[in-house]
């Protein structure tokens, strides 16, 4: 009998898993992919960590969660830069005054401030009540055309007009000359790639991979006193009350025989078109290489695809909106009928949480279940 079942080896997962088992319980891990990691999942072509679910960029405010990961992996000092590409045309990201310059060529904060300020009176706009309402207000109808109105379309399968404005919010906007895109004190990529750092939480522990928890509840459930659930809570209750919208991805990946594909980690195409949403040039997290050297004469790039999520395909983004998120309120309150299970991640709380949030909340579930 272990006294925790973890369902899931991704993040949420792999803390609790190490929280539990350093506080002397007996834990297993199951995952229905042949891999650990969940979504942070890194995979080795040639030397290179292949971001197989997409770019992952570590970056967090809080001290305690940077000191965590730490214990498992050493951080190199990668900060995303990424360029937004408008028909040919690239723009510095986050926007900031590289942007504004290209844009309407203002050279000081004062100008560019105005600008922006110009273009939100013309649009009449007090209170901001969607995405795209947000994003005129805070840099003003250019860029919101060029840089943000096809990219979140594509991104996000519906106007900006009807998307909630706490999307855009997560973009910094700054009158200084800097393209770090992360307003964030601590940034940077596992050394030897994330696959690698979850190994090292989940040692010692036992984990069996291939094992679709659903399919077989009853007899997991049997194993364990208590249930860790971090897959999509709506698939839990097997979508008893509908389902909950989510965003998925797919990844066009290819090795190429050429050290350098476009320079950069990420490039985004914002407009409407050109049917990705970004390139991922995966050698650029590791500054080409990394202690494993990686071959320089090649580079691994992925064009990430938006797609709507339906039964059967992976979620990635859980789409917030007022109808989703009072649908999960719904479920919240059947989950906490299951005493035995707590739900936890990206999917097992519908949140869209960064690696950071997701690390933070494991850590205080773990103080409330281990107090
Ligand atoms: N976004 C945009 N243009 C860009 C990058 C982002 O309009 O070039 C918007 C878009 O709505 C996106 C949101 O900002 O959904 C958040 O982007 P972020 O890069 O944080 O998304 P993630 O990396 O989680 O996919």
């Amino acid at each position: 009998m272990y006294d925790y079942l973890i369902v899931g080896s991704g993040l949420y997962g792999a803390v609790f898993a190490r929280e539990a088992a350093d506080r002397g319980k007996k834990v297993l891990v199951i995952d229905r992919r042949d891999h650990i990691a969940g979504n942070v999942y890194t995979k080795n072509v040639e030397g290179i960590h292949v971001h197989e679910y997409g770019a992952h960029i570590f970056h967090t405010n809080l001290k305690q969660v940077w000191d965590y990961v730490n214990r498992f992996a050493q951080f190199n000092r990668f900060t995303n830069s990424p360029v937004a590409n408008y028909r040919g045309e690239l723009y510095s990201l986050p926007f900031n005054m590289y942007t504004f310059n290209r844009m309407w060529g203002v050279v000081t904060p004062e100008e560019a401030s105005a600008k922006i300020e110009e273009q939100r009176r013309a649009a009449g706009i007090t209170e901001p009540k969607n995405l795209e309402e947000q994003a005129i207000s805070l840099v003003g109808t250019d860029i919101y055309e060029k840089l943000i109105k096809g990219y979140t379309k594509k991104q996000w399968g519906r106007p900006c007009s009807e998307l909630p404005a706490f999307i855009i919010r997560r973009l910094p906007v700054r009158l200084t000359f800097d393209n770090n895109y992360f307003n964030a004190l601590y940034q940077g990529i596992p050394v030897g790639g994330y696959t690698k750092m979850v190994e090292r939480m989940l040692d010692g522990i036992e984990v069996r991979l291939g094992v679709d928890y659903l399919e077989q509840k009853a007899e997991l459930d049997a194993l364990a006193h208590r249930v860790v659930y971090t897959g999509a809570i709506d698939a839990y209750f097997d979508y008893a009350l509908g389902e909950l919208e989510y965003r998925s991805v797919r990844f066009e990946t290819e090795l190429l025989d050429q050290p350098n594909f476009q320079g950069v980690a990420a490039m985004n195409y914002t407009d409407e078109e050109t049917p990705w949403t970004r390139i991922i040039e995966h050698k650029w997290f590791q500054f080409g290489k990394d202690d494993n050297g990686a071959d320089l004469s090649k580079t691994v790039i992925s064009r990430e695809f938006s797609a709507p999520w339906k039964k059967g395909d992976e979620p990635y983004y859980p789409v917030n909106n007022e109808r989703n998120n009072a649908l999960y309120e719904e479920y919240r309150r059947m989950a906490e009928q299951e005493e035995k299970v707590i739900f936890g991640g990206r999917l097992g709380e519908y949140k869209y949480y960064d690696m950071d949030a997701v690390i933070a909340s494991a850590l205080k579930k773990c103080e409330e279940e281990f107090s």
